[in-house]
This record gives C-alpha cells, sequence and structure tokens, in this order.
C-alpha cells in the first residue's frame, strides 16, 4: 500500500473510531496472542438476481424452492455474533442485494451497527439508481462495489447477460463518486482476459485518490464454471496475477489478515453465509458447515478453524491456484445438484471432520 492510499485510507478510518478499535482488537488477538479471529463476513442477502452471467459461482446455490431466505432481523442477529467474533466487516452480496425490497436494505445496514463495522454492497449496478444509492449511504453503506468485466461495454453486457448493463454500472459510479463512497470495482480474472483486467486497473487510477480500488476475484470453480478449463486460471497465470496485486490500488482476499500472514482467509479469517443461513468458507468452495438457524455461528466457525486444511495460511487463492485443494475438496462435489453439501456428506471429508 502505497503513502497515497494509506493517506486515504487513515481519512477514512478517521470517521470511524470504533472501526479503528475492532481492528486494533482483532491484529492483538491474530497477531499476537495468535488465537483464531473473525474478520470478514461475506452475506448473501438475497437469493434473487436479475443478472444472467456466464461465470455465475451461485447457478445451483440458489436453486432451493422449498427453503426460506433468511428474514432481515435473523440477518442482523447472525452478522452481531460474527462480530462479537471479532468481524469488523461484512459484504452484502446475493444474488443480486438490491432485489431485497430497499427498505429491509436499510433496515438491515441500520441495524449492523454501521459506526463500529464497514459495509459495503456488491451490485450488478442495474437497480443502483442516484435515489436508491443515497438511501443506503445515509444509513450508513460505506463501500460500494461495482461488478464490471470490460471497459468495452459489449463484452461486459454479453458476460453480464444484460443489454444496456455497462452503461448503468458507468453510471452507478459517477453516482457513487458524488455520493462519496469507497468505491470499488470487483472483476473476475480468467485464463484469457488479463488484457481487458488491465484497462480496467488503468481507468482506476484516474480516481485512485477518491477512493477507487479494483478487486480481482479469480474465476469461480463452481456453479456455470465447473468443468470449464479453458478460462480456469493456470498455474502459469500465477506470476502475472501477482505482479497485478503489486499494483497499489489493486486488492485480492489473500492481501491482508490479522494474523499478519497474507494467504486465504476461508474458515478462519472470512466466512460466506448463504441466504439460507448456510456457512461455508467461500462462496465458491460450497461446502457447508452448519447453518445460523440450527447451530449458534460461534460452534460452526469453531469447526472451520479446527479443520486441518484449513488451518494453514495458502498463500494462493485455494480454489484457483491450489490443485491439491481443488481435487480434494472441489472435484468430488462437482455433480452436485444441490450445493452447499454438508461437509459430513462430502466424499472426500467425511471421515476427517469432528
Ligand atoms: S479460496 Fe480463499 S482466496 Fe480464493 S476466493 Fe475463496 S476465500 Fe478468497
Amino acid at each position: 500500500m502505497n503513502l497515497t492510499n494509506a493517506l486515504m485510507h487513515a481519512n477514512f478510518l478517521k470517521k470511524k473510531p470504533l472501526v479503528i478499535i475492532k481492528v486494533a482488537n482483532g491484529y492483538f488477538r491474530g497477531l499476537v496472542l495468535k488465537k483464531p479471529v473473525l474478520r470478514t463476513v461475506d452475506f448473501a442477502i438475497t437469493n434473487l438476481c436479475n443478472s444472467k452471467c456466464k461465470m455465475c459461482s451461485a447457478r445451483l446455490l440458489y436453486r432451493h424452492e422449498d427453503r426460506k431466505i433468511l428474514n432481515p432481523d435473523e440477518i442482523v442477529s447472525a452478522f452481531l455474533e460474527a462480530s462479537r467474533l471479532g468481524a469488523m466487516h461484512i459484504n452484502l452480496t446475493g444474488g443480486e442485494p438490491f432485489m431485497r425490497p430497499l427498505d429491509e436494505l436499510v433496515y438491515i445496514i441500520k441495524n449492523i451497527k454501521p459506526r463500529r463495522h464497514l459495509i459495503s454492497l456488491v451490485t450488478n449496478s442495474l437497480l443502483a439508481t442516484k435515489d436508491r444509492l443515497e438511501k443506503l449511504k445515509k444509513a450508513g453503506l460505506d463501500t460500494i462495489q461495482l461488478s464490471i468485466e470490460s471497459l468495452t461495454p459489449e463484452i461486459h453486457d454479453d458476460i453480464r447477460g444484460v443489454p444496456g448493463n455497462f452503461d448503468k454500472v458507468m453510471a452507478a459510479y459517477e453516482y457513487s463518486k458524488e455520493l462519496g463512497f469507497l468505491i470499488c470495482l470487483s472483476t473476475v480474472i480468467t485464463h484469457t482476459n488479463f488484457d481487458e483486467i488491465k484497462k480496467i486497473i488503468a481507468f482506476s487510477q484516474k480516481d485512485r485518490t477518491k477512493g477507487v480500488f479494483v478487486l480481482l476475484n479469480p474465476i469461480s470453480a463452481s456453479g456455470a464454471m465447473v468443468g470449464n478449463t479453458q478460462l480456469k486460471l493456470t498455474s502459469d497465470d500465477l506470476d502475472k496475477y501477482n505482479r497485478l496485486l503489486e499494483i497499489s490500488n489493486v486488492r485480492a482476499d489473500t492481501i491482508v489478515n490479522f494474523s499478519g500472514q497474507s494467504g486465504c482467509p476461508a474458515g478462519k479469517e472470512r466466512i460466506h453465509i448463504t441466504a439460507y443461513g448456510d456457512v461455508i468458507t467461500c462462496p465458491h468452495v460450497q461446502i457447508s458447515y452448519g447453518n445460523v438457524r440450527k447451530k449458534p455461528l460461534k460452534k460452526i466457525w469453531k469447526k472451520m478453524y479446527n479443520f486441518p486444511y484449513l488451518q494453514k495460511y495458502s498463500p494462493v487463492c485455494k480454489h484457483a491456484f491450489d490443485q491439491a485443494y481443488y481435487d480434494k475438496f472441489l472435484k468430488p462435489i462437482e455433480n452436485t445438484k444441490r450445493p452447499p453439501i454438508k461437509v459430513e456428506a462430502h466424499p472426500s471429508l467425511k471421515n476427517e471432520i469432528k
């Protein structure tokens, strides 16, 4: 992180002194005491989506017509439990979060204590009007995460499956700047799109000092991408990928952990909670360790971080670059019709989980 970025974050955090205390506690527990500490909850707050993305990782995750999604109070209560375990960040995702009624979105944000947490929301921008964004900003949303796959409108719209989507992203980008959001351009990186990614990074650099950064998401190994070997990142891509991460406003999940170690935070510092309350390590590894409606989150999280395979920090994104992990965790469940699969039912993990 260079000086401009560090100052920008210092300025932003000045407005949230209680978050600074949570961060300090997180480092004390993780780095000094070497104890488990939760940092981020990626929370799917709806199973609905109005995009038709070619690389959707959640395609099967949310086709459970017989299951009820969590209501706003259940979402708030699950996150506040995560907060007691250390979480200082919640990322509201889906599906498409704006498919949830706006008053429910505002209710969720207001009740997850915005003064104590960083709150981000991922959107495809289709419903991200200025009025809606303004209401979320007033409720306490800090960061808007705009999904973008290319600066060429036809390419973006083709990948996302909705004509005119690119123009909506650009409109949401301008509104978000006006409203003073931190802006994350969230993009999926594949074996074939490094040139597109470099253009998105160059675009973000113009507004870097206003808080614009790029998040690289290695292409999923689940959902629509199962069995797709053409787009999957290869071990030869890793150097190029790591070079992109050296750019000051480019980030990935693996960059910062309370433990002081860089690497995949899945199941230790980061968890994903699905719209139905299943707790999984990461949205691309659709293996459930429990459901927040049935068990305290603390017990579910403990089961994850005590699992020997999740204890060590992998320096790379596991589902994308760690072939041994892929073969053990993901390959055996490629044909699961109804993810997430319970860890106790996973063909190669069921005898190892306690
Ligand atoms: S495997 Fe780890 S680094 Fe990769 S997307 Fe999941 S949480 Fe992030």
